[in-house]
């Protein structure tokens, strides 16, 4: 029922099938419940199976597939186990701006340690005063000599707590405007004045952890700028506009595998002496699921496939971001309502860490409200 897959897709899919089974599903339960503490030694396993850089330029290492073959090893990998989709994804997210902007010398030092998982990146946007409003960054990096000196704090960042290396958005010496020009600086994590925390109690995605950044007197080169002063948030934007296609793919593995999981459930659970699946309330919800994840994978592949070609693609992949989050949330949703109590109950189905890994889809890389603004601005413009 796949649309458009190539034998290259197919063989992606295969492989990461392959590797769930040996790799993934034996660990992931455990990751979930156990840690808050970033799992080191599955990111390394993650790297040397190529699932770490898989989109990132073969001449740094890296696995140098196209976004469409991206986006379906992270839909695979959400199918499995959304977290290990994202331990994949952060990395990209993080050295986007490395790939794109950077200069050779900042290529050659950090992407071939970041396309193998020996180093881990991180992608420093947020901080508590510039979440939605991104562009509000308190960070400030002064200027003293040859030496940037940083303060500021980041919350909420993907591996800050585990980081050996960020991609730091702050303003540069200009602590006195109200709306400041974001820039962009890489800062490694064992720079005196950095320290990485983990945030605890997340609900879903727990295996790639996150975390908050304090940046506290911390010199760095000012050779370590990324790209010219004032363009960070460009830099950011344009990181983001292709992150978002990941982020949907995450939403249709989801969704994907609450359907699976509700087809055999509802073929299996007896009640009133007959199967479940026999019931149109049932049957209603299976259709819907399957209709909302159709239309999710369509606009989630033809984004990426507008990304592949060169051609603009920001307002698709904020609509494939928005409704494949949003679909998902239904298909996990109707999946714990099919299931019932043996959704609830982890020890009895995988729905209970579907529904918590789905929910952050709708909030990170833009909530779901931010990509209406994208959206209606670009309609209305
Ligand atoms: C698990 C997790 C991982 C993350 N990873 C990273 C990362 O690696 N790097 C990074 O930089 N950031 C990361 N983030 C941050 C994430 O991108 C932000 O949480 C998100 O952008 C929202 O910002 P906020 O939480 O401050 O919410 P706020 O901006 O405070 O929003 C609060 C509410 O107001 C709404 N709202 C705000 N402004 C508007 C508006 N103009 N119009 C309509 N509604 C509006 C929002 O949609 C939301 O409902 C992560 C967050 C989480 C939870």
């Amino acid at each position: 029922m796949r649309y458009n897959v190539d034998p290259k897709q197919q063989a992606i899919r295969d492989f990461v099938k392959d590797f769930a089974e040996k790799e993934i599903n034996p660990v992931c339960r455990d990751l979930d419940r156990v840690p808050e503490k970033f799992p080191v030694e599955y990111y390394r396993k993650l790297g040397k199976a190529g699932l770490i850089g898989f989109a990132m330029p073969k001449e740094y290492g890296g696995g140098g597939h196209s976004n469409i073959e991206y986006i379906t090893l992270i839909e695979e990998l959400a199918y499995y186990d959304a977290p290990t989709a994202l331990l994949a994804a952060v990395p990209e997210l993080a050295v986007y701006p490395i790939i794109h902007f950077a200069s050779d010398e900042q290529k050659n030092k950090y992407l071939p340690k970041c396309t193998t998982g020996e180093i881990i990146p991180a992608f420093a946007l947020t901080e508590r005063m510039a979440g939605s409003d991104a562009a509000n960054q308190q960070t400030i990096a002064r200027i003293e000599g040859n030496e940037f000196v940083i303060n500021g704090e980041k919350i909420f960042i993907m591996h800050g707590d585990a980081c050996d290396v960020a991609v730091l958005f702050c303003r540069i010496g200009d602590e006195a405007s109200e709306r400041p020009k974001v820039s962009a600086i890489i800062v490694e994590s064992k720079t005196p004045g950095f320290k990485g925390f983990t945030l605890k109690h997340k609900m879903g995605m727990r295996a790639a952890t996150t975390g908050r950044i304090e940046l506290k007197d911390c010199r760095v080169p000012v050779s370590n700028q990324l790209g010219e002063i004032g363009k960070g948030f460009r830099y950011a934007m344009a990181t983001l506009d292709g992150a978002r296609i990941g982020v949907a793919a995450q939403g249709v593995g989801i969704a994907q595998r609450a359907l699976d999981e509700s087809i055999s459930y509802a073929k299996s659970r007896i009640a009133f002496g007959a199967p479940i699946a026999k019931l149109q309330a049932i049957q209603w919800m299976i259709a819907d699921m399957a209709t909302q994840l159709e239309a999710a994978r369509l606009m989630t592949y033809k984004a990426a496939q507008l990304q592949d070609k060169g051609e603009k693609f920001s307002l698709e992949a904020s609509q494939a971001k928005l409704f494949a989050s949003e679909a998902s949330r239904f298909c996990v949703d109707r999946a714990m309502q099919i299931h019932a109590g043996y959704g609830y109950i982890g020890e009895f189905s995988i729905i209970e860490k579907l529904y918590r890994d789905q929910r952050v889809t709708e909030i990170y890389e833009g909530t779901s409200e931010v990509q209406r603004l994208v959206i209606a601005g670009t309609y209305l413009r």
